[in-house]
C-alpha cells in the first residue's frame, strides 16, 4: 500500500500545544548549531536506513512528530491509516537512539536485579499480532546495522519459547501486545525499569478490544519510569473523549497533532 503524495497539501493539519517545534520538509533537514556548521536532525545511519527502504520523503505526520519527539516532548496523534504513523514513532526514537548508543543503568538498587533480564529502552504496544508484527519488521528494516535489537511478542505463541529466545538475543525495542507484555512481567522475565520512550499504537483500537486495564496495569503497576522521566507517545485514528482520558493520565505538556479529518 504505497502513499499517496498528490494530495498532502491539502490536508487539513492541526497542531496545539506550547513552543510547538517547526516541521521538518526533508529526512536530510539540518540544525543550525552555533559554530556555523549544520548537522542532520535525524541520525546518519537512521536516513541510510530511511533510504534502503525507498522513503523519498516524509509524511505530514513524520514531518512533524520528528521535531517534537526530538526536543522530547510527548505526543499525541490522530491520523488516519495508512499515513506513515509507524514511521512517525520510529523515526525520531530510534535516531535518539541511535545517537547514544546503549547505556548501562544507573540504579542504585543494580545489584538486586538478575543480570539476566532485559530492560528495554523502547516499549510499543499494539493491539494485535498483525499490528505488532508489521512494527516489527519495519523496526528491523530502520536498525539495520544499528547496536539496537528489536524484538516483538504476541499471544496465541508458546511463551516459553518467547522468554528462552529474548534471554538469547536480548531486547532493546520491544513490540508487544498488552496481554502477552502482563504475562512476562507476572513472570518477571522482563523488567520495563529501562524505558525511554513508551509507544501507544492504536490506542482506539486497544481501548475497543478492553485492553485499557493490562495497559493501565502495565505503566502503572511496574517498574516503568514515570511520565516525567520518559517520553510518551499515543497515535489513534480517532480521538473520542476515553483516548483523551488516557492522553491526559499518561502523557505530560503534550503537542496534539491531527492530520486530516479525524472523528471523535
Ligand atoms: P499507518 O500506521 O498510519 O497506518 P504505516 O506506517 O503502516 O501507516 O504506513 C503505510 C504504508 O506507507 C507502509 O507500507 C509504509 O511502508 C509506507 N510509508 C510510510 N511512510 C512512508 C514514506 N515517508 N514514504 C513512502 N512510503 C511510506
Ligand atoms: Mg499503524
Amino acid at each position: 500500500s504505497a502513499i499517496n503524495f498528490d494530495h498532502y497539501d491539502e490536508i487539513p493539519i492541526e497542531v496545539t500545544g506550547e513552543n510547538i517545534p517547526l516541521p521538518i520538509n526533508s529526512f536530510t533537514d539540518n540544525i543550525e548549531l552555533n559554530n556555523n556548521s549544520t548537522k542532520t536532525y535525524l541520525d546518519p545511519l537512521l536516513i541510510q536506513n530511511i533510504t534502503l527502504s525507498r522513503f523519498n520523503k516524509p509524511t505530514p505526520v513524520q514531518r512533524y512528530s520528528v521535531p517534537i519527539v526530538l526536543n522530547q516532548r510527548d505526543l499525541m496523534a490522530c491520523a488516519q491509516t495508512g499515513s506513515g504513523k509507524t514511521g512517525a514513532f520510529l523515526f525520531p526514537i530510534l535516531s535518539e537512539s541511535f545517537k547514544s548508543g546503549r547505556k548501562p543503568l544507573n540504579h542504585d538498587n543494580i545489584e538486586n536485579h538478575d543480570n539476566n533480564i532485559p530492560f528495554p529502552t523502547i516499549l510499543i504496544l499494539a493491539p494485535t499480532r498483525e499490528l505488532v508484527s508489521q512494527i516489527f519488521q519495519e523496526s528491523k528494516k530502520f536498525c539495520y546495522r544499528s547496536w539496537l535489537v528489536p524484538f516483538s511478542v504476541y499471544g496465541g505463541t508458546d511463551i516459553q519459547v518467547q522468554i528462552k529466545k529474548i534471554q538469547k538475543h536480548g531486547c532493546d525495542l520491544l513490540v508487544a501486545t498488552p496481554g502477552r507484555l502482563n504475562d512476562l512481567l507476572n513472570r518477571k522475565v522482563i523488567s520495563l525499569k529501562g524505558i525511554k520512550f513508551l509507544v501507544l499504537d492504536e490506542a482506539d483500537r486497544m481501548l475497543d478490544m478492553g485492553f485499557e486495564p493490562q495497559i493501565r496495569n502495565i505503566i502503572q503497576n511496574n517498574d516503568m519510569p514515570d511520565v516525567l522521566n520518559r517520553t510518551t507517545l499515543m497515535f489513534s485514528a480517532t480521538f473520542p473523549k476515553d483516548i483523551q482520558l488516557l492522553a491526559k493520565s499518561f502523557l505530560k505538556n503534550y503537542v496534539f497533532l491531527s492530520v486530516g479529518k479525524v472523528g471523535s
